[in-house]
């Protein structure tokens, strides 16, 4: 008999949901406007500290929005970091405009803020300063960027910065959330994300009509009018209330889901230091000075030539064998195929860590069995390295 799957980030409810959604179906609120929807909206703004929040059905739409707001088009350029989730980079080419891709540094794995200035000149050197129309930083695997730089450099030129926060809801940076630091921020509610809604996403702004014109857009860009006119074109991107209630029922638990998750990561550090002092060199991504991660995902780095030969590789296929999920970090941007025209800054760091980075299962519904399973299979790979 096959064991059961150990899935790399599976959604894990609270058994609160059900009360919510109760409710909802009760009051006949099922459709993408309801008391749910701005409950949810007011919570979320509550706990990261923005005063505005508009819910969507994804943080893609989510990211859409947020370039058709700072007037993103044809021809303009949005910089963001090339170790990311397409999430990130198909809202860019919706809008008709040019990804640049940023490397990442090698501490937090994000936006490298020296490979963000050489783009920011090398546009400008080619007479295109005021085509740049966005900086997208990305804080992977929950961990905040190094925004002080980033914001710092955005300044220095005048560009807005804008976050997408899809996997660090609730990770801090000098004691703010991630997601407002910018302009806008989003976070995802996926179904793999730290908290979910079964798909949706959020977009935050302190500036209340940029959240009450997402709103507009989201709805189908509907003027006020007895009858249905329309002056711009609209997107169908609202959140139902239906799944902002099991939103609600996921909300009561995020300093639990943070708390389990950041437990699973130091229950992997513990385990791969002890290794280190067996002679082995596996990394992690560090929390800088000030950040704190919501560690949605635990990830190590595992270089073949400090680690007697072992690969990621190598222990991805072994826990594959006992039915236990691990992934490769994100593929770089630019060098994926569909995006492969545009340009890059840097100096390969993404790339070296898409090719020794290994996300390990890293769900807050992780048992001490499903540990006592991966390190079991992590230990025979070890002994026969
Ligand atoms: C998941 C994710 C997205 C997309 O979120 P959806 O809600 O699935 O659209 C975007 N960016 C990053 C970094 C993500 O991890």
């Amino acid at each position: 008999m096959k064991n059961t799957r150990i899935y790399l980030s599976p959604p894990h409810l609270s058994g609160k949901e059900t009360d919510f959604l109760l409710k909802v179906l009760g009051s006949n609120w099922i459709a993408p406007i309801g008391p749910e929807l701005n409950v949810l909206e007011e919570e979320i703004s509550n706990l990261v500290g923005s005063s505005n929040c508009c819910l969507l059905n994804s943080a893609t739409s989510a990211i859409h929005l947020m370039l058709i707001m700072l007037g993103v088009k044809d021809g303009d350029y949005v910089l963001t970091q090339t170790h990311t989730h397409v999430g990130s980079v198909n809202p860019i080419v919706y809008q008709k405009s040019i990804p640049v891709f940023i490397d990442s540094e090698p501490d937090t794995w994000n936006m490298s803020p020296e490979a963000l200035e050489e783009a920011i000149l090398s546009l400008t050197n080619q007479g295109k300063a005021d085509r740049i129309k966005a900086i997208m930083p990305v804080h992977l695997y929950g961990m905040p960027a190094k925004l002080d730089e980033i914001l710092a450099i955005a300044a220095k030129y005048g560009i807005p910065v804008i976050e997408d926060a899809a996997e660090s809801l609730g990770s801090t940076y000098k004691d703010k959330h991630t997601g407002t630091f910018g302009k806008m921020g989003v976070y995802s509610f996926n179904g793999n994300k730290i908290i979910t809604t079964s798909g949706g996403g959020a977009l935050v702004s302190n500036d209340k009509a940029l959240i009450e014109k997402a709103r507009f857009l989201a709805t189908q860009a509907r003027d006020k009018a007895p009858h249905y006119q329309h002056s711009e074109i609209g997107y169908n991107y609202r959140l139902s209330n239906v799944l902002a209630g099991i939103g609600r029922g996921q909300m009561q638990v995020l300093d639990e889901r943070i708390a389990q998750r950041r437990a699973n990561y130091q229950r992997y550090r513990d385990y791969f230091e002890d290794k280190n002092q067996q002679g082995y060199h596996i990394q992690f991504q560090e929390e800088a000075e000030g950040s704190y991660s919501n560690r949605w995902l635990t990830c190590v780095l595992i270089d073949p030539e400090k680690n007697k030969g072992l690969t990621h590789e190598k222990l991805r296929l072994a826990l594959e064998v006992e039915n236990i999920e691990s992934r490769p970090l994100w593929k770089p941007m630019h060098l994926q195929p569909v995006f492969k025209d545009y340009v890059f800054f840097g100096d390969g760091t993404a790339e070296q860590l898409f090719n020794i980075g290994l996300c390990l299962p890293s769900g807050s519904n992780l048992t001490d069995i499903d540990f006592e399973r991966i390190f079991g299979v992590l230990d025979k790979v070890f002994k026969s390295t």
